[in-house]
């Protein structure tokens, strides 16, 4: 095992700057999972701490060592990629093992058991004589994680490696990949822009955007407390309501004025930290709640008018426009009697509402 440590890391292609001077350390042991939109240099830096890709500048060492420089077999790591790259000629066994008895640093006998042992873990003793032809995409990927197994690396790059499956599949291999990590302990680095993926497996996780990290953290505090506008809308399902807003003192308190309503805040580090009275206010849908025949309403409202109601089964999105704004209110009521062209009355959690700035 290994820690990881990327000091001031830029990668350009011709005039796309890929990765955009970013320092990174990964702990000893650390699941770390980068997330962010397709392009914004996810995989470029995975393949940087492989070896794949050789930094324009700055410097990648992994434990004490500084391995910029390294080909990526003198890098101990061992990388996943989504499409598995198995060769089709070989079995299974053959494609674990791929260049290990060439090498000549097992003893012989070892190599048989090191596979006994990855495919008993991964629970593929039955497929190994199999090509992959004849292997399911799951078991196609167990048998790419198979041959990272064997080689008992002190770190693991993931490159999207369940992106290919199916979702059920998907919720399966995510346990497992957990189940492997508590097991053995390696570092991992794993890639991916689906959010749920991110935040069920990493211990820490990278929101990345145009080539830099907006911030790395655990997966609740960069809900919780998002950094950036980006981080704010990129995490969360629904995304996080975000509005412009003028920062205005009315009576004896702040209130961020909007076109259609002038919501009370509360004094704080937030609101302290902003360097203008311009600035963009964030909800998530949860915290706006539809206020119901009856409701007492504590604090400020906002009328919507509805556009769009869906319902997820055990929830509803009511969708709505309040001014220019538009807005999405997340109910717990499934049978809330809302529908398109209703108008009704939010009320804000002021205890919810973040403040971004606004260039
Ligand atoms: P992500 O993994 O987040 O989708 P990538 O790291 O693959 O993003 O790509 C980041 C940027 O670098 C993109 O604009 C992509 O087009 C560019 N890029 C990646 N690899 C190459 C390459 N080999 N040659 C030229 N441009 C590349």
């Amino acid at each position: 095992m290994a820690s990881i440590a990327l000091e001031n890391v830029t990668k350009r292609f011709d005039d796309v700057t890929a990765v955009d001077g970013i320092d990174l350390s990964v702990t000893d042991g650390e699941f770390l999972v980068f997330v962010g939109p397709s392009g914004c240099g996810k995989s470029t830096t995975l393949r940087l701490i492989a070896g794949l890709e050789t930094a324009t500048s700055g410097s990648v060492a992994i434990g004490d060592t500084d391995v910029t420089d390294r080909d990526p077999s003198e890098r101990n790591v061992s990388m996943v990629f989504q499409n598995y790259a198995l060769f089709p000629h070989m079995t299974a066994r053959e494609n674990i093992t791929f260049g290990m008895t060439a090498s000549g640093s097992y003893a012989n006998g070892e190599i048989g058991r090191l596979v006994d042992d990855a495919a008993a873990t991964l629970d593929i003793e039955g497929l190994l004589d199999r090509k992959p032809a004849e292997l399911s995409g799951g078991e196609k990927q167990r048998v790419a994680m198979g041959r990272s197994l064997v080689r008992d690396p002190e770190v693991f790059l993931m490159d999207e490696p369940l992106s290919n499956l199916d979702a059920k599949l998907r919720v399966e291999m995510r346990r497992e990949l957990t189940a492997l990590h508590e097991e053995f302990g390696t570092t991992t680095v794993y890639v991916t822009h689906d959010q749920t993926e991110a935040m069920t497996l990493g211990d820490r996780v990278a929101v990345m955007n145009n080539g830099r990290i907006e911030q790395i953290d655990a997966p609740q505090r960069l809900y919780d407390y998002p950094a950036t506008q980006f981080v704010a809308e990129f995490i969360g399902s629904p995304a996080m309501n975000l509005l412009p807003v003028e920062i205005e003192e009315r009576g004896d308190h702040p209130h961020a004025v909007t076109d259609a309503a002038s919501i009370s805040l509360r004094d704080g580090p937030e609101l302290d930290a902003l360097g203008q009275s311009r600035a963009t206010l964030g909800i998530r849908p949860k915290y706006l709640s539809v206020v119901g025949d009856g409701d007492s309403v504590d604090g400020d409202t906002v009328d919507l008018e509805v556009d769009l109601v869906e319902s997820m089964g055990d929830t509803l999105v009511v969708h709505g426009r309040a001014g220019t704004d538009h807005l999405r209110a997340l109910s717990y009521d499934a049978h809330l009697p809302v529908e398109e062209g209703d108008r009704v009355s939010v009320t804000y959690e002021t205890d919810r509402i973040h403040l971004f700035d606004r260039d």
